[in-house]
């Protein structure tokens, strides 16, 4: 790691005596290192550290925040996994953000284990990107349950939020699936904790947006992995049907491994960055439809197999698909491989690249929709703002997940109600364009709030105190009394803007 390059002038936040600490070479204050992590995947918001760490182990991020905590004058410190967050979440101005995907530089590594009251388990480290945690357990014939769409987020970043996709629904969100971690609190602490032990910390860092502390390790559920994957999307001109169907699909035990679903129209065309799944023949006959009805609807689910179940998948499926109101002939299906299917976004993102359009600004407003009210989200949203203003352009998620699979001592916030919708609006826009797409988010909103559906948003962005209190409901205070016990100086992840 070279940390020489052009030195910004030194940041009087920080003080002179850092410069005497064991980690002082692995610091650097040079401008290419300040401007690589200034920045994120959302294009839209950017914070100068006054320097970038790059550890070489757990003891260097201790030693920092030690050494912050016991300054007269704290600064702030970020934990930066991938930098895929959307509002600089990861930024700590005029403070130091820790690269810590160099602790995987300096050869951190991913542990498979079993054990009789644990079953399989990998210990990785919180700076491993989850598609080499994949990579890794395959090895050994096991994977994780809980996944993301994407897999390259880093495992702190994720934990941090919650980490959800299509089969949270039957495993819970990638929070759930954590039996133990390593954690450096705010004071510098080096602290294990799991249900049992520390669990207080434990159920904080869990959806707890990096607030009381940095992820260094976390012990991750395994189970044996399937081969192959049945793939099916089903297209629907009728919401109700579509999230009736979906609704059902999610409510059968050992039914279907994944669930998900997403608009499609004009400006969210069935083939995207997400996923490339309709062959050329299937586009005129998608076109005519949406010409038809400007949004329909594409149920997508997955049940896996392996050599055992190869010749029984066919028919498990056909039992599933039972009843289900999707267009009649209008069910496509592929058959991939496991892991071709848990990596799918990375070939749109790889041709993305190529044509200069990843690195662009991503507006995204993702949202938890209470069941109860995703009929007049549908309608007020979904038809009156997004279609009618035609302004989105990326995919749009939307599909049910159960709260009983979620813990509520953890962090995380989810609405009220048993079932509630995952929304995702995927925006991507020109450099210079975003905010066209923002303000439409925030009319999104402002239409939940004046219509009563009691929203949540996921991987939130608030600007006030009080709309980080509205957020957390009922769990603000428990939030805010963890903060206290774990970074009273309120040094990590400023860049959530949850405590200033
Ligand atoms: P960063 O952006 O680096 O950090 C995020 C936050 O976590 C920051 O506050 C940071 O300080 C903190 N943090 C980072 N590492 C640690 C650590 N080790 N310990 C403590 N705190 C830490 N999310 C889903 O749930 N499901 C999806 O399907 C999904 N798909 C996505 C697809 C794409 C293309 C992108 C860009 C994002 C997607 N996300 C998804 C959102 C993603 O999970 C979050 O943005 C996540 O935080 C990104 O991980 P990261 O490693 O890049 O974190």
């Amino acid at each position: 790691m070279s940390i020489v390059g052009e030195v910004k002038t030194w940041n009087p936040s920080l003080p002179y005596e850092i410069l005497s600490l064991d980690f002082a070479a692995r610091l650097s204050f040079s401008s290419d290192s300040v401007a690589a992590v200034s920045g994120d995947f959302g294009g839209m918001v950017t914070g100068d550290p006054a320097a970038v760490l790059y550890p070489a182990s757990a003891g260097d991020v201790v030693e920092l925040i030690e050494f912050s905590y016991n300054s007269s004058c704290p600064f702030a410190v970020a934990a930066r996994g991938h930098g895929h967050s959307a509002r600089g979440q990861a930024t700590a101005m005029e403070g130091v953000v820790v690269d810590m995907r160099s602790l995987k530089r300096n050869g951190g590594g991913i542990r498979v284990s079993w054990s009789e009251a644990l079953g399989f388990y990998a210990d990785v480290g919180g700076y491993q990107l989850w598609v080499d945690v994949l990579r890794a357990s395959l090895e050994y014939g096991l994977a994780p349950v809980s996944w993301t769409d994407y897999l390259y987020l880093t495992v702190g970043g994720t934990l941090s939020n919650a980490g959800i996709s299509g089969q949270t629904f039957r495993y819970g969100p990638q929070i759930a699936n954590v039996l133990e971690m390593d954690v450096i609190t705010g004071k510098g602490e080096f602290i294990t904790c799991s249900k049992h032990i520390n669990s207080e910390l434990f159920f904080a860092v869990l959806g707890g947006l990096g607030q009381f502390g940095v992820i260094t390790r976390a012990r991750i559920v395994l189970q044996k992995a399937p081969t192959r994957v049945k793939w099916v999307r089903m297209l629907y001109d009728d919401f109700t049907k579509f999230t009736r169907d979906q609704e059902h699909l999610i409510s059968i035990d050992d039914g279907l491994d994944y669930v998900e679903g997403s608009l499609v129209m004009n400006q969210s065309p069935a083939n995207n960055w997400r996923s490339s799944f309709f062959s050329p023949s299937h586009q005129p006959q998608i076109a005519s439809l949406i010409s038809n009805h400007g949004i329909i609807y594409s149920l997508e689910v997955v049940k896996y197999y392996d050599d055992e179940t190869a010749t029984t998948i066919d028919e498990e499926l056909q039992e599933l698909f039972k009843g289900l109101s999707f267009i009649p002939g209008f069910v496509f299906e592929k058959d991939v491989s496991f892991f071709d299917f848990l990596n799918r976004v990375r070939s749109g993102e790889v041709k993305l690249r190529q044509k200069g359009m990843w690195d662009v600004p991503h507006p995204w407003l993702n949202l938890f929709v209470p069941k109860s009210r995703i009929l007049d989200f549908n309608v007020g949203v979904f038809v009156d703002i997004i279609l009618r203003q035609n302004k989105t352009s990326g995919p749009i998620l939307v599909y049910p997940t159960n709260k009983s699979r979620w813990d509520d001592r953890m962090s995380a916030v989810i609405p009220e109600e048993e079932t509630f919708y995952c929304v995702g609006l995927l925006h991507s826009s020109g450099v210079n364009e975003w905010g066209e797409l923002d303000s439409q988010n925030e009319e999104i909103l402002k239409y939940c709030d004046e219509a009563g559906i009691k929203i949540k948003q996921y991987l939130p962005h608030y600007k006030t105190e009080e709309d980080w209190e509205k957020h957390f409901g009922k769990k603000w205070k428990t939030f805010q009394q963890r903060k206290a016990l774990f970074d009273p100086k309120l040094i990590l992840s400023p860049g959530q803007r949850i405590f200033s």
